[in-house]
């Protein structure tokens, strides 16, 4: 997927003729035409659909060489069309990577644009502004940007060990993973992770290494992935967040979430470097 800086705003003449692909979504789903039925709408099936006020184009970038858009429908007129509805988790681990990115984008960019049609400082109607991702307010000035929110998250390390902690939401799946959180206002990235390990687990931290990142559309969370040297304390869970939480040898490990989340990419790091440095 290519994002570029080029944004267009929806307007029936400007696509005359185009039949590019479009991402249905509605209230947060995504609309194909039926349980197997491709992700994506031919524009020159929906123009005659997008009649609705708040039936809205949002470019997305390209994909595979072709524009893409993002359509969000009224309830009103998901009724008039033969469709089937799909959660994004339903596509987690199912469909490519790049491609489940383009969907949580627009599922994301609608998203945006359902919860600011109307300005939050003064309650007027907002419109999209120009060439920018942004709903603007004429009567007061402010503009809406999509929000996104920074989380953290560390696996902590010592030698050929990592901590790994089952969560409470988790309990029923078994599944341990690396422990994460939201970054607070006014906080740095090094920071965050001290203090989530600590609330989460009692532990101390130090040296904290970027490894990688993903976009979580769940809704709107960006996963910034890191290793951590344990520096110290006992584990004591925080029994909230964490049910349990425990060290674990590289080569021995707990049933962990898939390599298409960014804790089963960590994980596998951690377990390719532990190997790797036994070989040596
Ligand atoms: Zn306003």
């Amino acid at each position: 997927v290519t994002f570029r800086d080029e944004l267009a705003i929806y307007d029936p003449h400007a696509y005359e003729g185009y039949d590019g692909n479009v991402i249905v979504t509605c209230g947060g789903t995504i609309v194909r035409s039926s349980p197997e039925g491709d992700l994506f709408w031919s524009y020159r099936q929906l123009k005659f659909i997008l009649t609705s006020p708040g039936d809205e184009l949002h470019f997305l970038g390209h994909f595979r060489g072709e524009q893409v858009f993002a359509a969000e429908i009224t309830q009103d007129t998901l009724a008039l069309i033969e469709s089937e509805t799909s959660g994004l988790r339903d596509f987690l681990g199912k469909i490519p990577d790049t491609l489940f990115q383009l969907l949580g984008r627009a599922v994301q960019i609608t998203d945006w644009y359902l919860g600011h049609r109307f300005c939050g400082y003064c309650g007027s109607a907002t419109q999209q502004v120009p060439k920018e991702r942004a709903m603007g307010c004429s009567a007061c000035g402010k503009s809406f940007y999509p929000r996104l929110s920074p989380c953290v998250m560390a696996l902590v390390t010592r030698g050929h060990q990592c901590l790994l902690a089952r969560h409470g939401q988790h309990r029923t799946h078994g599944f341990y993973t690396v422990l994460a959180g939201f970054i607070e206002p006014g906080e740095n990235v090094e920071s965050a992770i001290r203090r989530e390990v600590r609330e989460e687990v009692g532990l101390e931290v130090a040296n904290p290494t970027y490894i990688a990142s993903q976009p979580w559309p769940f809704p709107g969370q960006l996963m910034l992935g890191f290793f951590a040297d344990y520096d110290g304390g006992e584990i004591v869970v925080d029994g909230l967040e964490i049910d349990e939480a425990c060290w674990f040898n590289y080569d021995n490990l707990p049933q962990v979430p898939g390599e298409f989340t960014l804790s089963g990419q960590l994980i596998r790091t951690f377990v390719e470097r532990c190997a790797a440095a036994r070989r040596d």
